[in-house]
């Protein structure tokens, strides 16, 4: 018998069959004799909905006001399901995320968990209930309702399982697990078993959506077993996102592929060598509220250099105004550009204990006549950019290369 936290997302309470089927499947676990806290999101599609309502009225509506009115999607959602579960013979209670308590800071629309009180949950465990808790939401020390981010249901569930010290953190979405990569780019892309918590934080942050990257960042820290499952299928294993991935003989090197199309480069050219150059360009671009991704500095020659990062292509014209204008106080040659480029990564912590990895990418890359604009590493990573139209092409080179396609049966 375990405590099992399960979290289900929108599309899993989309209907009330959808939450029957929800119903009926947290009822099977219990049958099995587990003691079960299931967090819910809003029905898919509220949360926008709810948003675009609060638009119609401003253009900037006031962030606590947003929270409070939001935070009723997720409201609707666990009263149904505790509905949904009496009626089927399983006794159920619902809770919002100030009647736990979940309690957070004070930063609407991002609020951060700061505790959870386990009191009442654990109460109805023992009374044999199954404890329904809203996702997304908290209270700050005032009183105020707050909410977590978007998709911050899995980092809801994910703290619920750490405070109770769950056996397991089960995330119910659309997808059966983790791929090596997209299906929809390579179809050969397997499921994977078993990921670490480093390996899927760089897969989430790299573009793959599956989990909301703070709920990762939480399991990790907790070391909160989390197991991604389809609520559309019954009886499959998911991936499992562990501390260590370490279960079979073989390691693969590389655990996956990750791809990010949203990504433009710019570059400063001519800029003089001295110190402080690299602040006196990134200060504005960090000011102006731009995040910036990977940074080439050249070689200086002559007293001169160049420098290249990349930026979220939403941020391109942005930070070409914000470079052009510093070009001339530093005294830069010229600032050039470029937003049809993407980024493929390759992740995988079988590749701390492996030479080689980058010269076979680099080889894979070559043969298909791809051409790599940037290069960056860290020890579990080693991504590059490339032209985006081949990057399609280069996933699919590295998969088969790196031996992550399925085998054809
Ligand atoms: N309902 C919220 C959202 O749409 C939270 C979640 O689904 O996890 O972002
Ligand atoms: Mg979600």
């Amino acid at each position: 018998m375990a405590l099992i936290v399960q979290k289900y997302g929108g599309t899993s309470v989309g209907s009330p069959e959808r939450i029957q089927a929800v119903a009926e499947r947290v009822k099977r676990w219990r049958e099995q004799g587990h003691d079960l806290v299931v967090v819910v999101s809003a029905m898919s599609g509220e949360t926008n909905r709810l948003i675009a309502l609060a638009r119609a009225l401003s253009h900037d509506p006031d962030p606590r006001e947003l929270d409070q009115m939001v935070a009723t999607g997720e409201q609707v959602t666990i009263a149904l399901l505790a509905i949904a579960l009496q009626e089927a013979g399983v006794p159920a209670r619902s809770y919002t995320g100030a009647q736990v308590a979940v309690l957070t800071d004070s930063a609407y629309g991002k609020a951060r968990i700061e505790a959870i009180d386990d009191e009442r949950m654990r109460a109805d465990l023992a009374a044999g209930k199954v404890v329904v808790v809203a996702g997304f939401q908290g209270i700050d020390a005032e009183g105020n309702t707050t909410t977590l981010g978007r998709g911050g249901s899995d980092t809801t569930g994910v703290a619920l399982a750490a405070a109770l010290k769950a056996d397991e953190c089960q995330i119910y979405t659309d997808v059966d697990g983790v791929y090596t990569t997209d299906p929809r780019v390579v179809p050969q892309a397997r499921r994977l078993q078993r990921i670490t918590f480093e390996e899927m934080l760089e897969m989430a942050s790299l573009g793959s959506k599956v989990l909301q990257i703070r709920s990762v960042e939480f399991a990790g820290k907790y070391n909160v077993p989390l197991r991604v499952l389809s609520s559309f299928q019954e009886g499959g294993e998911g991936t499992l996102i562990t501390l260590d991935a370490e279960d079979s003989m073989e390691k693969p090197v590389i655990s996956g592929i990750a791809f990010n199309r949203d990504e433009a480069k710019v570059t400063v050219r001519g800029v003089p060598d001295t110190p402080g150059i690299a602040y006196r360009i990134l200060g504005p671009v960090g000011e102006a509220n731009i995040e910036i991704d990977m940074i080439v500095q050249n070689v200086g020659a002559d007293g001169l250099t160049d420098f290249t990062f990349t930026v979220n292509r939403a941020d391109y014209r942005k930070v070409l105004t914000v470079l052009e204008r510093i070009a001339g106080e530093i005294g830069a040659r010229e600032v050039s550009g470029d937003d049809k480029i993407a980024k493929v990564s390759l992740v995988g912590v079988g590749m701390r204990s492996h030479a080689g990895v980058a010269a076979k990418m680099f080889e894979t890359l070559a043969r298909e006549s791809i051409n790599i604009q940037m290069i960056s590493t860290s020890e579990i990573k080693i991504s590059v950019v490339v032209q985006e139209k081949y990057m399609e092409l280069a996933v699919r080179a590295l998969h088969s290369a790196f031996d992550l396609d399925a085998a054809v049966e």
